[in-house]
């Protein structure tokens, strides 16, 4: 399994297997301690993240962005390119063919399982057990984890000796 943690004190996202107790942020260097249930080490099982220790997950479609919208630039230019010269029957042809594929490819795309609190990304072979994203509950979830977080900036800051 490979996750894919965001730092909790900048939010800078890096990717993490599960041999990893405590890993430096590479933009703030904040060590990020991980806790690894044995289900999620063993690439089993999403039971609680290994970040926030949160037991709060959604599933959705594994969707690479830049790849898709780099698709979806060539074929719209090669469609333009083919109508200004004439090729009508060719630039529909190619649309269409797009068409098609981005269905074929969006049913073939994996599930990733993603924490309602602080964004962790599972990828793996594991059994996909969460539902849909729900907003409501990320709603909740995230501001949770924001009053955390907070939290533990003050006790941080209480905690340091005065400069
Ligand atoms: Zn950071
Ligand atoms: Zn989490």
């Amino acid at each position: 399994m490979r996750v894919k943690i965001r730092c909790p004190a900048c939010g800078l996202a890096q990717s993490v297997g599960p041999a990893t107790a405590e890993t430096p942020c590479p933009g703030c260097g904040r060590a990020v301690p991980l806790a690894w249930t044995a289900a999620v080490g063993e690439d089993r099982e999403v039971d609680a993240c290994p970040v926030c220790e949160g037991r709060d997950f959604y599933v959705r479609k594994d969707l690479n962005r830049t790849l898709g919208l780099a698709a979806v630039v060539v074929v719209g230019l090669a469609s333009v390119a083919f109508l200004w010269s004439g090729r009508e029957l060719l630039a529909y042809g190619i649309l269409g063919a797009f068409a098609l594929v981005d269905l074929a490819a969006y049913a073939l795309l994996k599930l990733v399982t993603v924490c309602y609190r602080c964004q962790a990304e599972f990828r793996g072979a594991y059994r996909r057990t969460a539902s849909g994203f729900d907003l409501h509950r990320a709603e909740s979830l995230e501001l949770e984890y924001e009053r955390r977080r907070e939290r533990g900036r003050e006790v941080r800051s209480r905690d340091s000796p005065p400069r």
